[in-house]
């Protein structure tokens, strides 16, 4: 049988099924397919986060990573709480339903500022996604008491040596822990990967998605890997947006009920790679509302998109782009189906 047949059918793949998709010489069929999966399990609707990046300040050196600590040219910045608060009451007037917590690894918010952060977000009545990096149980458990709803953390490759390479310092074992400690804890959880990271081969990122699928995870963050000039792998030149795109279009075949963002990174190397994404499987995008000088401050990768605009600006485009696409904005807080569906198993 047809391998995007079969994976229609069972929405399941072995891993040498995967890398031949991967491999397509045409890949319009499987972008195909991940959108009628998309539309069947998970419906037109896209679900908008407002995503806060209160702190590029990192301790870790991921070598891809802008934000990581041996970059000096960053000039690098911290919101207070109450900044941190203000936008996200910023993001419920835009109508945002779910606002997204993201930063560097950075320990200066320790976990009594957390909760308070936490607390005060959640008492505008949004969703509450974290996405700070590898922290113990302890202070997973504490996010989640204070009323964290979900959290984001990619393994970015399951390939342990590549990753140990890739991220100094840092153990593979530990971001399995970590992932491990959030499903615990009944985080609603997002993992993911880069796709196109040097040294990565398609076999790995077959290995990859069969990974989030057993974990499994609610939703999975899929985006290119983008060379930034400042760090280690500055001079790699490959455009991973095909990959990234055949990637997540894969992922969307075989977990049909999990989120899927149209990563910003997807846009940074296409112009409509967003648009394109939704209609690959996507079904989530995340606009930025972090406001003021430090938006154009934490840079991950070059050519992020939209660091001039104002939040209200990039809600207005993206409501266009999604409405043009023939979809609808979410009107709830988008929890994934994914979740609903494993909390009704645990109950059964
Ligand atoms: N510090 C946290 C969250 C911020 S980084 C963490 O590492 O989990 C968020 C994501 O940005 C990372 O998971 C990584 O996948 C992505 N990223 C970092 N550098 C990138 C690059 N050069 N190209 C594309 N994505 C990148
Ligand atoms: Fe820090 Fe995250 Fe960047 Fe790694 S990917 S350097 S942990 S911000």
């Amino acid at each position: 049988m047809d391998i995007i047949e079969k994976a229609l059918k069972d929405h399941s793949l072995n891993k040498t099924e995967i890398t031949e998709l991967l491999r397509l010489k045409d890949a319009a069929p499987l972008y195909a397919a991940a959108d009628v999966v998309r539309k069947k399990y998970v419906g037109d609707e896209v679900h908008l986060r407002g995503l806060i990046e209160f702190s590029n300040i990192c301790k870790q050196n991921c070598l891809y990573c802008g934000l990581r600590r041996d970059n000096k040219k960053v000039k690098r910045y911290r919101l207070s709480a109450e900044e941190i608060i203000k936008l996200a009451e910023n993001a419920k007037n835009y109508g945002y339903k779910t606002v997204v917590l993201q930063s560097g690894e950075d320990s200066f918010y320790d976990a009594d500022k957390m909760t308070y952060i936490i607390k005060k977000i959640k008492a505008l009545d949004l969703a509450l996604t974290l996405s700070l990096g590898e922290k113990t149980f302890e202070e997973y458990r504490i996010y989640r008491e204070a009323g964290a709803d979900r959290y984001l953390l990619r393994i970015e490759t399951t390939d342990k040596s590549l990753y140990e390479r890739l991220d100094p310092g840092m153990s593979f074992e530990n971001r399995l822990r970590c992932l491990k400690d959030l499903k615990e804890l009944g985080y609603e959880v997002g993992s993911g990967i880069m796709a196109g990271l040097p040294g990565q081969s398609e076999d790995s990122i077959a290995e990859d998605i069969l990974f989030m699928k057993n974990l499994p995870v609610h939703m999975a963050g899929i985006g290119p890997f983008i060379a930034h000039p400042d760090t280690p792998l500055g001079e790699e030149k490959k455009n991973n947006f095909e990959i990234a795109l055949r990637t997540m279009a894969v992922t969307r075949l075989l977990m049909p009920l999990i989120n899927i963002p149209a990563t910003t990174a997807m846009e940074a190397l296409d112009k409509d790679g967003r648009l394109k994404a939704l209609q690959s499987g996507a079904n989530v995008v995340m606009p930025n509302v972090t406001e003021g000088e430090v938006r154009k401050l934490y840079i991950l990768y070059p050519g992020k998109i939209c660091t001039g605009e104002t939040p209200s600006v990039c809600r207005g485009c993206i409501e266009n782009k999604i409405k043009a696409a023939g979809r609808s904005i979410g009107l709830g807080k988008g929890v994934s189906k994914a979740y609903v569906y494993d909390k009704s198993e645990e109950t059964l």
